[in-house]
Formats: C-alpha cells, sequence, structure tokens
C-alpha cells in the first residue's frame, strides 16, 4: 500500500501547476517558467534593493516575480534571461493594487529557501545571443522581441529630456556599427540606463570601443533603432568569439570607422555658418553613404510653382494623415489609433526645385505649405474652393519668382528600407 502511495505522488510531482492557476493560496506546486525579463536590480530611496523578473510558462501565462536586498546576488547565475527553470518552494503574493498591470495579479518572490532547478542542464539558450546589426529583424514595430546587439561605439550622446505620459524621461542615444552593414544604428538607452556611469564610455571618442546591448528591442524612432528594456544592460569590452572577431575588425578598419563617425558629428553638431549645397551634389548621393540625422541647405527656385499641385484633405491633428472625418470632427484615427483625433484642415503641395545645376521634385506637407504661401491651411482651404482664385493666382506667381532656401534632409527610409529620398524640413526666404 505505502508503495502505491508512494507511486502516485511521483506521479503528481511530474504535473506542472500553470501560472494563470497560482494564488497565495497554493501550496505544493511546481513551475515550469522561462525568464523572459531580468530587470537591472533597482535602489529606491528608503526600500530595500529589488529586482524584478518576468516568468513565462508553457502556455504564454506571464508572471511577475521579484528578487530583493542580499538575495540578487545569490540569484544572479542561478536564474539568467532566456533560461527554463523548474521552480517551487516560492512564496506567491497579491500584488498590491497600485501596481497591477491586470486584475488579481499575484507575483513571485525569490529567496534562499526556493527550489530553483535549470532544465537543459548547461544549455545554450542562456545568456545573451548576439545578433549583428544586419541580422535585426526590420519594419516590425510590434515585434517586442529581446535582442542582443554587439557593436562598435561612434557616438554617445547628451542626456536629452523626453516626455512620455505626463513626465520627463531621461534619454541618451548609443550610435553603434559594425562589420554587416554600412548604416549606423541608434539605441536609446532611456532612463537609469541613460544616467549610466559614464566612465564606460568617457572615451569613445578617442578609442573604438565594442559594446554590448543586451535585451534592447526594435523601434520606430528616426525610422528604424533599438530602445533599451528594463533588462537592458550595457557591456563595454565584451568577451567571446563574435566580440574578438570585431574587435579585430575595428582594428583593421580604423579609417572606415573614423569616416563613419565625422559624417554622424558633422550631422549631430549645428554649423554656425548655412553652407550651400547643389542640387547635383544631392542627386550625386548615394544611401551607402548618408547618415539619417544629416541636413543640406540648397538655394532653389520654383519657376514652375502650380496650383494644382495643391492637395487639400482633413487629417488627424495628432499625427497629420488622412482621416474620414468632416472639418472639426473627433474620431478615432486609424493611422495613430488616437480616440480624441480632431479633424483639422491639411494641405500638401508638390513642386519641381531648380537651380543651376539641375532639378529635384519634393512635396511639402502642411506646416512647410503654409510658410511658403504665407497663409493657414484653413485659408488655403477656403482661397481655393471658394472665390479666392486671384488670392491664389498671386500667391503662386510670387512663389515662381522668389529664391527660396530649402533645408532637406533624408527621409526615414533610409533607416528602415536602405532607400535614399529627401524631405524638406524648413523653408526659408533669407
Ligand atoms: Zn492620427
Amino acid at each position: 500500500m505505502i508503495y502505491l502511495s508512494n507511486l502516485f505522488e511521483l506521479e503528481i510531482k511530474k504535473d506542472y501547476t500553470y501560472l494563470d492557476q497560482l494564488t497565495d493560496k497554493t501550496k505544493q506546486y511546481k513551475v515550469k517558467v522561462k525568464v523572459i525579463q531580468k530587470a537591472r536590480p533597482k535602489q529606491s530611496p528608503g526600500k530595500k534593493k529589488c529586482q524584478q523578473l518576468i516568468l513565462q510558462d508553457d502556455k504564454g501565462n506571464t508572471m511577475r516575480g521579484a528578487i530583493f536586498g542580499d538575495d540578487i546576488s545569490t540569484f544572479e547565475q542561478a536564474l539568467e534571461r532566456n533560461g527554463e527553470y523548474e521552480i517551487s518552494n516560492a512564496m506567491i503574493q497579491p500584488v498590491p493594487q497600485q501596481f497591477q498591470l491586470k486584475d488579481n495579479e499575484y507575483q513571485m518572490n525569490f529567496n534562499d529557501r526556493v527550489n530553483v532547478t535549470p532544465l537543459h542542464g548547461e544549455s545554450s539558450t542562456h545568456g545573451p545571443k548576439f545578433l549583428s546589426i544586419a541580422e535585426i529583424p526590420r519594419n516590425d514595430d510590434t515585434n517586442k522581441e529581446l535582442l542582443d546587439v554587439l557593436g562598435i561605439v561612434l557616438y554617445v550622446g547628451e542626456i536629452r529630456s523626453v516626455r512620455t505620459g505626463n513626465k520627463e524621461v531621461p534619454v541618451r542615444d548609443i550610435i553603434i556599427t559594425d562589420d554587416s552593414t554600412q548604416h549606423p544604428l541608434i539605441m536609446c538607452a532611456w532612463n537609469d540606463l541613460a544616467e549610466m556611469d559614464c566612465e564606460t564610455f568617457a572615451n569613445w571618442s578617442k578609442s573604438f570601443i565594442i559594446t554590448a546591448l543586451t535585451a534592447v528591442h526594435v523601434a520606430t524612432y528616426k525610422g528604424f533603432s533599438l530602445a533599451s528594456t528594463m533588462s537592458t544592460e550595457i557591456v563595454s569590452d565584451p568577451q567571446g568569439e563574435r566580440a574578438a572577431k570585431l574587435r579585430l575588425w575595428a582594428e583593421e578598419n580604423q579609417m572606415l570607422l573614423r569616416d563613419r563617425q565625422a559624417m554622424i558629428l558633422e550631422a549631430r553638431t549645428p554649423l554656425k555658418a548655412r553652407i550651400i549645397s547643389t542640387l547635383a551634389e544631392i542627386n550625386a548621393k548615394k544611401a551607402a553613404n548618408t547618415w539619417q540625422e544629416q541636413t543640406h541647405w540648397i538655394k532653389i527656385t520654383i519657376p514652375e510653382a502650380n496650383h494644382c499641385d495643391l492637395y487639400f484633405y482633413m487629417g488627424c491633428n495628432n499625427c497629420g494623415r488622412k482621416g474620414i472625418a468632416e472639418k472639426g470632427d473627433t474620431y478615432t484615427c486609424s493611422h495613430c489609433k488616437d480616440n480624441k483625433a480632431i479633424a483639422i484642415p491639411r494641405v500638401t503641395f508638390t513642386f519641381i526645385a531648380v537651380d543651376k545645376t539641375g532639378t529635384k521634385k519634393f512635396t511639402i506637407f502642411t506646416k512647410e505649405v503654409e510658410t511658403l504661401f504665407g497663409l493657414t491651411s484653413s485659408e488655403l482651404h477656403s482661397v481655393a474652393t471658394s472665390d479666392g482664385a486671384t488670392k491664389l493666382d498671386e500667391k503662386i506667381n510670387h512663389i515662381r519668382s522668389t529664391e527660396l532656401f530649402l533645408e532637406i534632409g533624408p527621409s526615414v527610409a533610409l533607416n528602415s528600407s536602405r532607400l535614399l529620398s529627401w524631405v524638406v524640413r524648413t523653408i526659408s526666404f533669407e
């Protein structure tokens, strides 16, 4: 009898509990989970140091985990991002109401009484799996998969402040390159990572540092970039085969790296005097040696300006894209998903710019059209649709005979799909 009951118990023990079945009442359970996030430890004033985890089971259920104080170092290697573990004996606690991301949320607390057994032994699924820049999946802003990237640091920016929701958040740009592509890549380091110990990169402008950026995800800033997550770590001079190969390549390609760095520095250092490029020079530029943030001034005329090339529509007051609502109506924008978007008059203007060396076609949008015509979009809408035809003709004639300065730069298609087309950023009459 005893033998049978033991067998029965053994059978039970093999059964894993899923994360959505765990509550603070659950006793005697065993879960099989993967660590999908392991945050940088956080020290809040007056509180114990805390490290957050996100665990995921085979059904895709997720649960937050927390490690406190000295236990953080205990689990440094025992729980790694991407690692799969069998866990038992961890205390399940309700997440305090104000921190709940879903109803009845629980979290798993780790201390030295918890049993953590790695599955697959010394499997290669643990730790970072480095991609080259060319291998990073593009054109998918819904992809929140965490990636690990190795690169050579070309530029480290100053901290800037970005408004998200109702607070200002620090961000720092780190621009990297490698041997897989000619296009440098921006990684935005957010929050505490932006304020990181800068000694790591103090000498970025003097020598080329190899860096590992772990647990980052793809972002759409400047067309294509990377953004840090709560688990991201920035490691300078990482070890391993790929890092060694990249270090050697960097040593052999100093000139090329200096050129790429100069391209970024030039774009990020505002010039005092305006230097004018010719359209022939702009037309000769190739995607390979153009940086996303470059700008050029051109001095042009629009001798063939035509009011037929004005295009009017109602668009979203948030993202500017075309909507189906009437002027002033509130609607849900299908592009930016803003559910309080207001339809406002918008306008585009397409023209051929001419200088002594060549021609180039541009399309400008609402703000620049307003500058060029000296009228608001609403005024333009009304002069174009009613008895304002003479006023519009006067404006067009004036534009045809006026010399203009345009500041142009590559569209974000350069970063997102390596296509070079130029867009107007500023219009100036002097
Ligand atoms: Zn919108």
